[in-house]
């Protein structure tokens, strides 16, 4: 028999957040029923719920920031035991016999993968995420959370750590290197601290300087505000990266004058509309325009292990969910830029 677990659910785009008793599979033989002490509030959850991207299905449980405890395995788990700190990001299967997987990038599977919430599993039935007490796992996809990193700041590391971490490691911000981070919310303040704890020179870009002293208090050696378009200006090639956060429209004519030749700008955020870009800013100093999707599971927890090695976590804002509306308001704040810097759910409000 399946079992039900307490969420939190949409019935549809626009409508406000309800409780609800979802159903959990029974657990197969590689899974792994994990209690959720929080759920990370990631600004992509806003954008599938109030079905920005398109492609929204309901009812829907948003959450793929999750950190918890081992409450019970499956006959052949190996990897993960009752008891264990556990976290689940933004996938729950994938093939594991494509190129991509097997090379640890389960993310990029051809079949294709399966994400944590508002996807239907390769059983036909529509996945759903980490605003809930309890989540069923493929022990694949659960990643071991380091002692030294609480829960509350460890749930966040499971999408946002992991979206910075990945480019950041792949275009090589490290020693004598100057990174600038675009937009210092979720995504954007894990980059600062895992950029200046991989030793780069970093620098924060924000609309305005009411979080020009936190940039400066997470590592950033600096920290321009775009309402200056005069300090933007001044900052023209001046980077070897940019990682841009930011979740709306963003010009981005006037960030790639910011980089040095061969230099890099590599888009997280994913606003609904396209970005306009002349050829000319790129070639005229052989620049590299870039994405870069979460990451693998491998590379999910070495960015776990790099942050308790460097204590590092998330700055969170725990949310009580007794009332279903405080989430409703938590993700108007969150697109009102308010937060610092991470909501999390904490799961026994649920
Ligand atoms: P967030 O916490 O809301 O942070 C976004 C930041 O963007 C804000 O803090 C704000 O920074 C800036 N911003 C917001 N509106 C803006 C506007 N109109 N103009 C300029 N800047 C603006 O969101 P998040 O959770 O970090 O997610 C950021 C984006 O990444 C979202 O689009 C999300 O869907 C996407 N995402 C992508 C991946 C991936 O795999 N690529 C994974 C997770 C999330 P300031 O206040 O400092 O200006
Ligand atoms: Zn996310």
């Amino acid at each position: 028999m399946p079992s039900t677990t307490r969420a939190l659910s949409l019935a549809a785009a626009g409508a406000p957040f309800a409780k609800v008793d979802l159903e959990r599979r029974d657990l197969r033989d590689d899974d792994i029923l994990i209690d959720i002490a929080f759920a990370g509030i990631c600004h992509s959850d806003i954008h599938t719920g109030r079905d920005e991207w398109g492609a929204a299905h309901y009812p829907l449980t948003p959450g793929h920031e999750i950190a918890g405890t081992v409450a019970a395995v499956g006959a052949a788990v190996t990897r993960h035991k009752v008891g264990d700190r556990v976290g689940v990001g933004c996938l729950v299967d994938s093939c594991g016999e494509c190129e991509p997987c097997k090379n640890g990038l389960e993310q990029f599977c051809t079949k294709p993968s399966v994400g944590t919430y508002n996807a239907q599993g390769y059983d036909g039935e529509w996945t759903a995420g980490g605003y809930a007490r309890q989540v069923v796992v493929s022990e694949r996809f659960v990643c071991a959370i380091p002692r030294g990193i609480e829960l509350d700041e460890a749930a966040p590391l499971l999408c946002a750590g992991i979206t910075t971490y990945s480019p950041l490691k792949r275009w090589g911000a490290g020693p004598g290197k100057k990174v600038a981070v675009v937009g210092i919310g979720g995504l954007g303040h894990m980059a600062v601290k895992l950029a200046v704890a991989m030793g780069a020179d970093v620098t924060t870009i924000s609309r305005s300087d009411a979080k020009s002293s936190d940039a400066i208090a997470l590592g950033a050696t600096r920290h321009v505000a775009t309402s200056d378009g005069q300090a933007l200006r001044d900052a023209r090639g001046r980077f070897d990266l940019i990682v841009n956060t930011v979740s709306a429209d963003l010009a981005m004519e006037d960030y790639l004058p910011l980089l040095r030749p061969l230099g890099v700008m590599v888009n997280v955020g994913l606003p609904s509309q396209p970005y306009a870009v002349h050829p000319g800013s790129l070639i005229g100093g052989d620049k590299v325009l870039a994405g870069s999707m979460i990451g693998g599971v491998p590379e999910t927890q070495e960015m776990l292990d790099f942050c308790a090695a460097h204590g590092i976590g998330a700055s969170v804002e725990t949310l009580d969910a007794t009332d279903a509306a405080a989430v409703d308001a938590a993700w108007d704040n969150v697109v009102a830029g308010k937060v610092r810097y991470r909501y999390v759910i904490d799961a026994a409000t649920i």
